[in-house]
């Protein structure tokens, strides 16, 4: 499969849902780390997470969605923006041979971080006291919009990296959805395996789910990773440390070497590629 998100819309119950495959991206962001399986299933995860919330949620801007703990894994992020352009990076302190997702991540929080284009910076927090991440997306669903949701993630790496997907959603204001119909939905939603999720089409998968039911898909959205790092945005990040600090470091180091933590790109300026942030003048090669 493809890495792509399809919404769709059941004609005859208020309920929507979404399918994200993310195998490519999922893979992009595995290449770059060094992660053990178990840390490498919810970076998975979280991305599926990311970008199901993504297109449910709807703006124009970047959205960063962070886990936080006392476990092992200190720190796993997703970045996304509106268009499903997709990074992420996780730190890790300490042994995770076995641990399941509540031993990983310990004590702490996912944290929702939307920044739009135009308009406030929104955050939006939930404890990680539950035993899987898709039960605390649909607490965050639950807590922030009052919409009963559904979440089902799958992700690993063994033979090859795969993590997809599927969202279930009451409709806002649809007071007459039945119980029963998103009951309904759901219990079937629960008996896909995991392969089947990773390999299907969103066509096959909604037949085998509900070929019962009149299910309405729209058009999928691409799922792209890429790293927004650059060489003009270290140089803007270098602007705000002060020039006789920066002559510190190269008089040190020969050059300010940074690393960037999500593609693992490395970056290296010499005195040279500094003179701007020094003061312009060029005749301090010696
Ligand atoms: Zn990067």
């Amino acid at each position: 499969m493809t890495d792509q998100l399809q919404r769709f819309l059941f004609d005859d119950f208020q309920i929507r849902g979404e399918i994200a495959h993310a195998n490519d991206s999922f893979n992009e962001i595995v290449k770059n780390h060094d992660f053990t399986p178990e840390v490498a299933n919810v970076v998975g995860e979280l991305l599926v997470a990311t970008t199901l919330l993504t297109a449910m949620l709807k703006f124009e801007g970047k959205i960063a969605v962070q886990l936080q703990g006392d476990g092992p894994l200190k720190m796993a992020v997703i970045n996304a923006d509106q268009n499903l352009q997709v990074r992420g990076t996780a730190r890790v302190e300490g042994e995770t041979a076995g641990l399941s997702f509540s031993q990983l991540v310990g004590k702490g929080h996912m944290m929702i971080t939307i920044t739009p284009d135009d308009g406030e910076r929104y955050q939006g927090i939930v404890d990680l006291n539950n035993d899987s991440l898709s039960s605390c997306l649909e607490n965050y669903f639950q807590q922030s919009e009052q919409l009963p949701t559904r979440v089902i993630l799958h992700a690993g790496i063994a033979p090859k990296a795969q993590a997809a997907g599927i969202l279930i959603q009451t409709l806002p204001a649809s007071s007459e959805t039945h119980e029963e119909d998103f009951q309904h939905v759901c219990a079937l939603a629960h008996t896909v395996k995991a392969e089947e999720l990773y390999d299907l089409t969103p066509e096959d998968l909604l037949f085998r789910l509900y070929h019962q039911e009149t299910v309405r898909l729209f058009d999928t959205q691409p799922i792209t990773y890429k790293c927004s790092c650059s060489k003009e945005r270290c140089l803007s990040s270098l602007a705000s440390i002060a020039p006789e600090e920066i002559n510190e470091l190269i008089k040190e180091h020969g050059a300010i070497e940074m690393h960037c933590e999500y593609c693992a790109s490395d970056y290296r300026f010499e005195v040279n590629d500094l003179q701007i942030l020094l003061g312009g003048t060029d005749n301090q090669q010696h």
